[in-house]
């Protein structure tokens, strides 16, 4: 009789999301009236619709597929030259980052390469997280059987390095002061779901740890475009040895809307080299031509679309939008006595609930008494109990509304 992969069933059942929705179900079936009236600021999903440039690129890919002269077939497994030219320019170059499109791999998105990308490491490469996490990361290593066993008690795997990040270390950790046997760092800035961003120097000394233990950073830099201090970098490649220590994914999803429109992107230094010398560049291509066939065609013009000066224009205007969602999120909260933290230069907003709560107790309070829907922190790590995750990817009434009601209690 056949075995289904054993690593697949340590698993805990993410119930976060599923048990959120079950609750706000249960609410409304006792509650008829106030259903209708739920404001839900937990969604990590955007909501304005694709920019006008963008529409209109799509509208001509698809022309061109229907006429044999410029009909496409299968893309190149590791994405156009177009694409990868133009992202090679925009998003490293003009940062003064030295990353060339041969270093571009175009993917569906930045959830698959971030669950993809360890497996052109080791079996027994031990991995660090940040907690609280986005929970791919942890997940897909669990996956490959990396993890070693799972406390329930604790909510933390045997075999995996935990940083946790409150509000003692400003939601930032530093790297270990001693060698800590790491081999793979997923980083995450600007943070889901603390909405945190790092400076420079502190991702310098990440880089730094990194070379000098031969340790290798995995930089999900899914919410750069919501950055707005100048200061802080977009790209760990605007550091000093980063080529030879980092990976970093980026996603379409956030800054333009593609969510369900699906592109995103890896980028894998050829200097970033193991023990032996095997360039993890050479394996990512070879991964990418073996199990993936392409974005599509249609969606590369998009996302090329997206770096156009129209595009720039519209897909800056949306992230604005969304940001001064934050905004009357983060003065509200504050208003009204409440310890927040992210919202500006991220599109999340991290607030401490009341002393003597559970992130649980604190999502059903609201829920019960005014009706608004969050995501309690402790569902994204032991460390986020104590702290719930308000999203600004609604509408505007939606976070006025919200903190109307919030102000009210
Ligand atoms: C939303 C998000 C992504 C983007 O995923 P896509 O698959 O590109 O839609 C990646 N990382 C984090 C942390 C995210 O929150």
């Amino acid at each position: 009789m056949f075995k289904a992969n054993e690593n697949y069933l340590k698993l805990p059942g993410n119930y976060l999301f599923s048990t959120i929705a079950s609750r706000i179900e249960a609410y409304g079936k006792a509650n008829p009236d106030k259903a209708a009236s739920i404001v839900r600021l937990g969604i990590g999903d955007v909501t304005q619709p694709l920019a006008p440039s963008i529409v209109k690129a799509l509208h001509e890919a698809v022309d061109e597929m229907a006429d044999a002269a410029t009909f496409r077939g299968y893309a190149p497994d590791l994405g156009y030259d177009f694409l990868r030219e133009t992202i090679a320019r925009c998003d490293f170059e003009a940062r003064g980052a030295e990353i060339h499109p041969d270093e571009v791999f175009v993917s569906d998105g930045a959830k698959s390469d971030s669950a993809n990308i360890q497996e052109i490491f080791s079996d027994d490469a031990r991995i660090a997280v940040c907690d609280p996490v986005y929970p791919v990361y942890v997940d897909s290593n669990v996956m490959a059987g990396r993890t070693g066993t799972y406390d329930e008690a604790t909510g933390l795997w045997s075999d995996v390095t935990y940083m946790p990040c409150t509000s003692d270390n400003g939601f930032i950790a530093d790297p270990p002061s001693t060698d800590a046997d790491i081999s793979l760092i997923y980083l995450c800035f600007p943070n889901n779901p603390t909405g945190a961003v790092i400076s420079r120097p502190r991702l310098q000394a990440w880089v730094d740890y990194a070379n000098e233990h031969g340790a290798v950073i995995v930089y999900d830099a899914a919410y750069e475009a919501y950055i707005t201090d100048p200061e802080l970098p977009h790209s760990i490649y605007e550091c000093d040895g980063a080529r030879s220590c980092a990976i970093e994914i980026r996603s379409f999803s956030k800054n333009a809307g593609f969510t369900g429109t699906r592109l995103g992107y890896t980028v894998v230094p050829r200097d970033l080299k193991d023990e032996n010398g095997v360039a993890l560049r050479d394996l990512w291509a070879r991964r990418h031509g073996t199990k993936f066939n392409g974005a599509p065609y249609i969606v590369q013009r998009a996302g090329e679309a997206v770096y156009s000066e129209a595009g720039q224009r519209e897909t800056r205007e949306q992230i604005r939008y969304y940001m001064d969602n934050a905004h009357v999120i983060l003065d509200g909260l504050t208003a009204a006595g409440f310890q927040v933290f992210g919202g500006v230069n991220a599109p999340y907003i991290w607030l401490k609930v009341p002393d003597g709560m559970s992130s649980w107790e604190f999502f059903d309070m609201l829920l019960e008494r005014v009706q608004v829907v969050g995501t309690p922190g402790s569902g994204f790590g032991p460390s986020g109990e104590g702290y719930f995750r308000l999203t600004a990817f609604g509408s505007r009434e939606s976070a006025l509304e919200a903190v109307r009601r919030i102000k009210s209690l």
